[in-house]
């Protein structure tokens, strides 16, 4: 067959990736798609994976698209005549400590939020279902039935078949050797056997998605590294259906295969690939076997299956495999390329991902917008900082580490910090802060009092920082705090069209008098709130868009990904232009007027409004907002100027009991307000009207704008779900986040976020009430409510309205 010289769509790939997206493309929607493989198919990293099929993420999408890759796997035989090898054998995952046992408790709510059934089995349980482990350490497992394991050669090739019959043509040994580009769009793909000119690109190049990705110019930040696992002699008295097995405290995994086992390990001291490019001519190679390395494994996995030190090992595999700094796969638009998307870095879960990551990947490049919510594996989460490889690699080989530590809430990476520094950081260390990274930022998450090791001590209930951030949240309400926001992502839009772009962005009236500030979302076509932002008009052509520190590439590429073709509007990011100050608490009107000689009364500088004021000398951008629910500012101070502005503040904050706070004070105080954060209470899967944002909708007006459409079809239809907010009483529960809602007994959701309110003195939850048939106020008020944490049935109180509101009481002016 020779290679076309146009096609609509040029998959580049055929691992099991892309063999699914190329399937799902032509499947679901018959486009012209080819797919192009160096070697053979499988030839990467798929023909020797272990084929664990496991199920449960902490995200509801993510969990969902591999949901769907077991149920493809299920029914592709009877389609394609090529079986895939998959058998529902269940997973096992063992606890041997009370830490580890509540871990799991909260991940079978999880699973039960998600709709998935986990149960968790007692030590003697165990040894029923799996007699030849020793079961003598154990708490107990949790128990997965539908989880399962697969042969990732035969789904691939089963998948390559599918795709073929819907009208695909895959080419094996042509090799992608650049692209021909114009304008930040690829306009050919180069091949060493000719070109192909294309419309969209889909990079599911595995490990050499990085490379493949720099041709473009585009950044894939993922690292090879080795990965092992063994395959024994027949282990007598193991069942061909014995459930696959995870024993994380000993860092090893499990699976039949063929009357003996697979196994493998995760080790503290993962041995990575190059940080340069992977070879090319790496077809069905492995590297050579490392028993020195795996020895740690052996003897763990020895201890739990004595069965194993009588049996031979038949063959050692030891092959790459791409991760990435933050575990989670790397998928959708590129952000430095008009049409290439990205499928790739599936840190050893690619076979478990494939059907569903090809399901979701086709839909996105066919639409140019994420089917779902998934944002925790979209290539927009991923920053400047990202191209630095030995970042990418030290934090990568960090997150291999953890691959099977326990997760406790809050925790942070340790590697390759600090990186980036804002102009505070030595000041607010001398305050005792204790810093968290955030897209390469340290941040001050808390602030530890003499006499306490500033530093986060993990645990499972309370950690070692709850009673600070409480002093730190009292102070905010009580006096006035100071925080470093100096890492928010920030943006100008200038240009004569700049008013009307972002009026068809923005899903709020922008179109607002200079000097005012508008909250808004941006919205996708089908309604889903895609960011959430704040924008000021400082001038009839030029804003000011400032959003959070992580969403930076994300909704920079959204607003310019929307701009009208040909429209005077210009985006530039001015992150590192300026420092950010946000001081608030009823004293921080007091503390602004002694070191500016603006006019900062609330007649003057009221709410929702942007002025420059001098302070300390600096020009400063002052934004009356706050996201803590107390009279303050944004202070947006040139970068070069904000140590001095922070030390003006505390001089003379001193008189009214200042204070430096940090990000824990602050998400307690916005879950008492009811500010939503967008990644987990608002989502691209969620509309504003089902967040209760649509006051910040403006359908009243003629204005066309995305979503608009999706809205008006809404129409007066009953929400289906409704977020709202829950408190329960009892101090002992810690709330996480992924607790099941129940309303009269019943699940009909689970928490988005979870936390603590120190001022009402209550956990506090909000989350999606869910119910087919409707809901509205009186639905939500009539119910009475549980959560489910950690599997117990906790007293639960729903609140339609913020629990705390000071503008009400306290802050008049
Ligand atoms: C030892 C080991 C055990 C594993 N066990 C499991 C497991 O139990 N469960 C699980 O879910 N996952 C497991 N994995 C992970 C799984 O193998 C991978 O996540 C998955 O195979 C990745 O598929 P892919 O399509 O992204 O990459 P690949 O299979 O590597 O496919 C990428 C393809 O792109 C081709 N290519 C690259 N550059 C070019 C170019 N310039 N032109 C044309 N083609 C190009 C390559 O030749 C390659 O075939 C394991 C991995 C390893 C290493």
């Amino acid at each position: 067959m020779a290679l076309p010289s146009h096609a609509q769509i040029v998959v580049i790939g055929g691992g099991i990736i892309g063999c699914s997206t190329a399937y799902h493309l032509a499947r679901d929607h018959k486009a012209d798609v080819i797919l192009l493989e160096q070697g053979k198919l499988t030839s990467g990293s798929t023909w020797h994976a272990a084929g664990l099929v496991g199920q449960l993420r902490s995200s509801a999408s993510i969990t969902r698209v591999l949901k769907y890759s077991v149920e493809l796997y299920k029914g592709l035989e009877a389609e394609t005549g090529l079986a895939t090898g998959w058998k529902m054998t269940g997973c096992l995952r063992l606890a041997t400590n009370q830490d580890r046992w509540t871990e799991y408790k909260r991940l079978a709510t999880t699973a039960k939020s998600f709709g998935m059934d986990m149960q968790l089995v007692s030590p003697e349980e165990v040894k029923r279902m799996w007699p030849l482990m020793d079961t003598s350490d154990l708490v107990g497992a949790s128990w997965l039935p539908t989880d399962g394991q697969a042969s990732p050669s035969d789904i691939t090739q089963s998948l390559a078949k599918g795709a073929r019959m819907h009208g695909a043509k895959l080419f094996e040994n042509v090799r992608v050797t650049g692209f021909e580009m114009k304008d930040g769009r690829i306009l050919k793909v180069k091949t060493d056997q000719g070109d192909v000119s294309c419309d969209k690109v889909v990079n599911c190049a595995g490990q050499w998605a990085r490379q493949v990705g720099a041709m473009a110019g585009i950044n894939v930040p993922l690292q090879p590294v080795k990965h092992q696992y063994i395959i024994t002699e027949k282990l007598p008295g193991l069942a061909t259906d014995a459930p696959t097995l995870r024993d994380p405290d000993r860092r090893t995994y499990f699976k039949e295969e063929v009357g003996g086992l697979v196994m493998g390990g995760y080790e503290p001291n993962p041995q990575g690939w190059t940080t340069g490019d992977v070879p090319n001519d790496w077809e069905f190679r492995l590297f050579d076997d490392d028993f020195d390395h795996f020895e740690q494994h052996m003897m763990q996995a020895i201890e739990r299956v004595p069965g194993l030190a009588d049996v031979g090992v038949k063959q050692m595999i030891n092959g790459p495999e791409s991760f990435t700094p933050d575990g989670n796969f790397i998928l959708g638009a590129a952000p430095e390329c008009s049409n290439m998307f990205v499928g790739a870095g599936f840190n050893a879960f690619g076979i478990a991902s494939g059907g569903g990551a090809g399901w979701v990947l086709a839909q996105w490049v066919v639409d140019g917008e994420a089917p779902l919510d998934l944002w925790v594996v979209d290539i927009r989460r991923f920053s400047g900082l990202h191209r630095d490889r030995q970042w990418v690699s030290d934090r990568t080989l960090e997150a291999y580490g953890k691959h099977y530590t326990i997760g406790y809430p809050h925790e942070e990476y340790a590697s390759g910090r600090p990186y980036i520094v804002s102009p505070l950081y030595e000041r607010l260390k001398a305050h005792r802060a204790v810093f968290g990274s955030k897209l390469g930022w340290e941040r001050p998450n808390w602030f530890a009092p003499e006499g306490m090791e500033p530093k986060d001590v993990y645990a499972m209930g309370r950690q070692n920082w709850f009673g600070p951030v409480g002093d730190e949240h009292r102070h905010v309400r009580e006096a006035v705090g100071v925080f470093d926001q100096s890492s928010f992502a920030k943006y100008e839009m200038t240009g004569k069209d700049a008013q009307r772009a972002l009026d068809f962005i923005c899903a709020n009236d922008v179109s607002k008098p200079t000097g005012r500030l508008t909250y808004t979302q941006l919205l996708n076509t089908r309604g889903g709130i895609e960011a959430d932002l704040t924008v000021a008009r400082l001038a009839d052509d030029k804003f000011y868009i400032v959003t959070g520190t992580g969403f930076r590439t994300h909704d920079l590429a959204w607003i310019s990904d929307h701009i009208p073709t040909g429209w005077d509007a210009k985006l530039v990011d001015v992150t590192e232009q300026f420092g950010t100050l946000s001081l608030m608490g009823p004293n921080a009107r007091k503390v602004l007027e002694a070191v500016t000689s603006a006019d900062v009364s609330n007649a003057a500088f009221p709410f929702g409004h942007v002025r420059e004021i001098t302070i300390a000398g600096a020009t400063v951008r002052a934004l009356r907002v706050t996201y803590v629910g107390e009279l303050g500012w944004e202070l947006h101070v040139p970068i070069e100027a904000t140590g001095e502005v922070f030390d003006a503040l505390m001089a003379a904050g001193a008189a009214h009991d200042i204070r430096p706070i940090g990000y824990r004070a602050l998400e307690s105080l916005r879950l008492e307000k009811g500010y939503r954060a967008w990644g987990s209470d608002i989502t691209p899967n969620d509309t504003p009207f089902e967040a209760g944002l649509g006051w910040a909708v403006k359908l009243k007006k003629e204005t066309d704008f995305l979503g608009r459409k999706a809205l008006e079809k809404l129409g007066d239809a009953p929400l289906t779900k409704q977020l709202a907010c829950f408190t329960v009483d009892d101090k002992e529960v810690v709330l996480v986040g992924r607790e099941t809602i129940l309303r009269d007994g019943q699940p009909v959701g689970y928490l988005t976020s979870g936390g603590y309110g120190y001022t009402v003195g209550k956990n506090i939850g909000f989350g999606y009430v869910r119910n087919a048939g409707g809901v509205d106020d009186a639905f939500l008020t009539k119910g009475s409510y549980e959560l489910v944490v950690a599997m117990e049935r906790v007293p639960a109180k729903i609140h339609l309205e913020p629990l705390f509101d000071p503008a009400a009481t306290r802050v008049k002016a």
